[in-house]
């Protein structure tokens, strides 16, 4: 998408607009300033992330759909769109969390929990919202920038039956199914705080003798189930059902690790992989993850590798760390149009923004993202994408002018 110059530019041309374009697209002509609309907006690889209502999908993927996208105003429609193809700069980022300083105030610090690097390839002048709100068309090296988390509700029904999967998937066993009745029975141990926090959720608290072998140990929860909870992970619940579920997991297998996040240990490579991509709705941001390189445990050696997940609960941002331009070839980019808002969250929150640099520098409001263009103005699009022809932009701006009386007073 690009923007467009309409109506309120014409006669008036006083060229706010032009110093801050970061790619000089906006080009004069006789009686107006016209947007060379393929230069127009930056934007993302192809493979890139965005965090949408069904979890992180890429740009790829979404490409010409509605969907709807993260923003720090929650979720927006949207439409992703392939645009010309450009070079790509390589940016890497790692996690970061405020932190007390010795002077009694707050800083920005990165953890060293996993050495993680979240990589993000964008055109060179792609822009971008900054921790201290700012905003940047060129991303440099030490700079932060914010995460932002989707708020799913964490109070209803639907929420509590994620919550019990989630328990049932983490930490649960499953022990028969019932044909006669089409029933699957789960048993979750129940130990420490999590007594007090989820019994009332299963139907029955069983307590046993093991309690002597497990000192912390209270009982068992059961649960009975039309399905088999502990194979089946939430690929197509709606945001309020996966917060639950990745509550529930995490309570019943997460360890809390530093920086006010969870670690999620498992073998099951494929859940770690849906919960990466789902956690985002659940409000959680993922900034980490890696593999085990030792099969070997105490108990023997394991089938498939231990890998894990470090999914934070706190305000994140993201330092960047390095920001590299590219030899490869020029690719196809992407980017989501969101109208109004003109921001969206990549893959770890990462806030983006499309450009709309020049659009609030214009003293008498003549500049407008394509779709957002009032309709008394469509005229403009086909004067606008008359770019670079000075005939036509000429002759068809003259004819708009004369045709609706356009006089427009002069700037003091
Ligand atoms: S939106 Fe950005 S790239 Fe497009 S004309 Fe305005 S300043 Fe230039
Ligand atoms: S700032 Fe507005 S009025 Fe001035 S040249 Fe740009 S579009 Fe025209």
């Amino acid at each position: 998408m690009t923007y467009i110059i309409a109506e309120p530019c014409i006669d008036i041309k006083d060229r706010s607009c032009v110093d801050v374009c970061p790619v000089d697209c906006i080009h004069e002509y006789e009686r107006i300033l016209i947007i060379d609309p393929e230069e127009c907006i930056d934007c993302f690889a192809p493979t890139e992330q965005l965090i949408t209502e069904h979890g992180l999908r890429t740009f790829a993927e979404l490409e010409d759909h509605s969907c709807r996208v993260l923003t720090d105003d929650g979720f927006k429609p949207a439409v992703v769109k392939r645009f010309r193809r450009r070079p790509l700069v390589k940016i890497e980022l790692a996690p970061a969390f405020e932190e007390r300083d010795r002077y009694g105030g707050t800083r920005l610090t990165t953890r060293n929990i996993s050495r993680f690097r979240r990589t993000v390839w964008a055109t060179p002048t792609h822009g971008w919202v900054l921790a201290d709100g700012q905003k940047t068309n060129a991303l440099g090296v030490g700079q932060f920038v914010p995460a932002v988390r989707s708020m799913p509700k964490r109070d209803g029904e639907t929420y509590r039956l994620g919550v019990l999967h989630g328990l049932v998937f983490g930490d649960g066993s499953w022990s028969w199914y019932a044909e006669t009745t089409d029933e699957h029975l789960h048993h979750v141990p129940m130990f420490g705080d999590r007594v007090a926090r989820y019994r009332a959720l299963f139907e029955r608290v069983s307590f046993e003798r093991s309690r002597s072998l497990h000192p912390g140990y209270s009982g068992t929860g059961v649960l009975r189930s039309c399905v088999n909870l502990k194979k089946l992970l939430p690929e197509t619940a709606d945001a309020e059902y996966i917060a639950g579920f990745v509550d529930g997991w995490v309570a019943a297998d997460g360890d809390p690790v530093k920086a006010g996040s969870w670690r999620l240990r498992s073998t099951d490579h494929q859940a770690l992989a849906w919960l990466e991509r789902a956690a985002p709705l659940a409000g959680y941001v993922a900034i980490g993850s890696g593999e085990e390189s030792t099969m070997a445990t105490n108990g023997g050696r394991r089938n498939r590798s231990m890998r894990w997940l470090y999914l934070a609960t706190r305000e994140s941002y993201w330092r960047v760390m390095s920001v590299e331009a590219q030899e490869a070839d020029d690719v196809d980019t992407f980017c989501a149009v969101v109208p109004g808002k003109h921001e969206f969250a990549l893959a770890g929150g990462i806030t983006s923004r499309n450009c709309g640099a020049c659009e609030p520098e214009c003293p008498v409001e003549a500049i407008f993202p394509e779709d957002a263009l009032p309709d008394k103005w469509n005229a403009f699009v086909e004067i606008n994408y008359a770019f670079p022809d000075p005939e036509k932009i000429n002759s068809l701006t003259d004819a708009y002018a004369t045709e609706h009386n356009v006089q427009n007073e002069p700037l003091e």
